[in-house]
């Protein structure tokens, strides 16, 4: 596989931390089975499902999964089944009609005053339930005159205010081509926010550099990262440390969550989730409703158990605890809270 940015960073013959760790992801399903002690659950991974949508698990992510236990949260997430290969009805390609709402490459526009960009095509992790896991990434800008075009978009609609830029995963790219793209948005005058979509600092925490907070916090753009964290086990170690970097630094971090049937769908799970997150800063802000993408429909929990759970979280956290459980409905004005 190649992977964004070490061709650019190899021909310097500086390879970062966080290239060499996402160089040493897992992306073999025995190697990791072995890593965690668990050969003998081998007929546990789907090769179909592997060969559709690869295994891919940094080692960091990998060193918060528990040993010998194959139904731990952290490992359900990105482990290659054969559920995934079942068609089932109402579950899509396109689970969010992305392409209806593709207004120019790489740029979607679904609600009003802000645009989001996919600012890049891979990820560090390849989550079993994601909802882009089938978006055809190879049509989008790769280099940054590719950009033009969206960039003439945001230029021309005074309406935008905050640009999202996501993915797969934005911070996927170097900091210079990140700050490059970065430098482009701040001279459109109307712009005022930046918010990057990025689960790298929950799986790939080198990621968190300090060049990518010098970024952040010396952008004429308001920064907001939301990361994308499912359970508590995730928020630990050097995790826990990247997501402290960011607040520190000034940033405003939310975390977007999954409801995901046999990973975070308890009371427990998910208040130990708030608990984790706002005890290093981060503000749980959605939690999402799976969005019916083919593939998923074995994570996917019953939207009044949702509601449940949420209505149990009001009576155990802090009002500012409580994630919005939301869905996406596709041609709606808004995400859809669910109540
Ligand atoms: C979810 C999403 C957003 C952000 O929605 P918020 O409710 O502002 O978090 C923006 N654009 C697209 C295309 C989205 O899917
Ligand atoms: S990090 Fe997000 S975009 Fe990347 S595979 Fe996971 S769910 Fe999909």
């Amino acid at each position: 596989m190649s992977v964004p940015g070490v061709d650019e960073q190899k021909s310097s013959n500086v390879l970062s931390d966080w290239h060499r760790s996402l160089a040493a992801a897992i992306r073999d399903p025995t190697e990791l089975l072995n890593e965690l002690q668990l050969d003998d659950f081998s007929d546990r991974v789907s090769s179909g499902a592997a060969e559709a949508f690869p295994l891919m698990v940094p080692r960091s992510f990998l060193a918060r999964m528990r040993l010998g236990d194959p139904n731990d949260p952290l490992l359900r997430q990105v482990l290659p089944v054969d559920d995934e290969l079942r068609a089932v009805a109402g579950f899509e390609a396109d689970a969010v009609s992305d392409a209806d709402f593709r207004t120019a490459p790489g740029l979607l526009h679904k609600y009003h005053g802000r645009a989001l960009m996919i600012a890049a095509g891979s990820c560090a992790v390849n989550c079993r339930y994601c909802f882009r896991r089938h978006y055809p990434y190879g049509d989008e800008p790769r280099r940054l005159d590719d950009w033009e075009p969206a960039l003439r978009q945001l230029r021309e609609d005074s309406s935008i205010s905050e640009v999202l830029l996501s993915g797969g995963d934005p911070l996927m790219l170097t900091d210079s081509r990140l700050g490059e793209l970065i430098g482009r948005l701040e001279e459109i005058p109307h712009l005022r926010r930046l918010r990057i979509h990025t689960r790298l600092p929950i799986v790939l925490p080198d990621r968190v550099t300090d060049q990518l907070l010098d970024i952040l916090t010396e952008s004429r753009l308001t920064p907001i990262v939301v990361v994308h964290s499912n359970h508590a086990a995730e928020v630990v170690a050097d995790c826990e440390a990247a997501l402290r970097r960011l607040v520190r630094a000034g940033v405003t971090v939310l975390n977007q969550a999954v409801l995901l049937r046999g990973i975070n769908d308890s009371v427990d799970a998910l208040v130990e989730l708030s608990e984790s997150l706002i005890n290093v800063g981060v503000m749980p802000y959605y939690l999402h409703q799976l969005d019916r993408v083919s593939g998923a429909a074995h994570f996917e929990v019953d939207p009044d158990v949702g509601r449940c759970l949420i209505a149990e979280l009001r009576k155990r956290l802090p009002g500012y605890a409580v994630p919005r459980y939301v869905q996406e409905i596709a041609g709606e004005a808004h995400k859809t809270v669910i109540e």
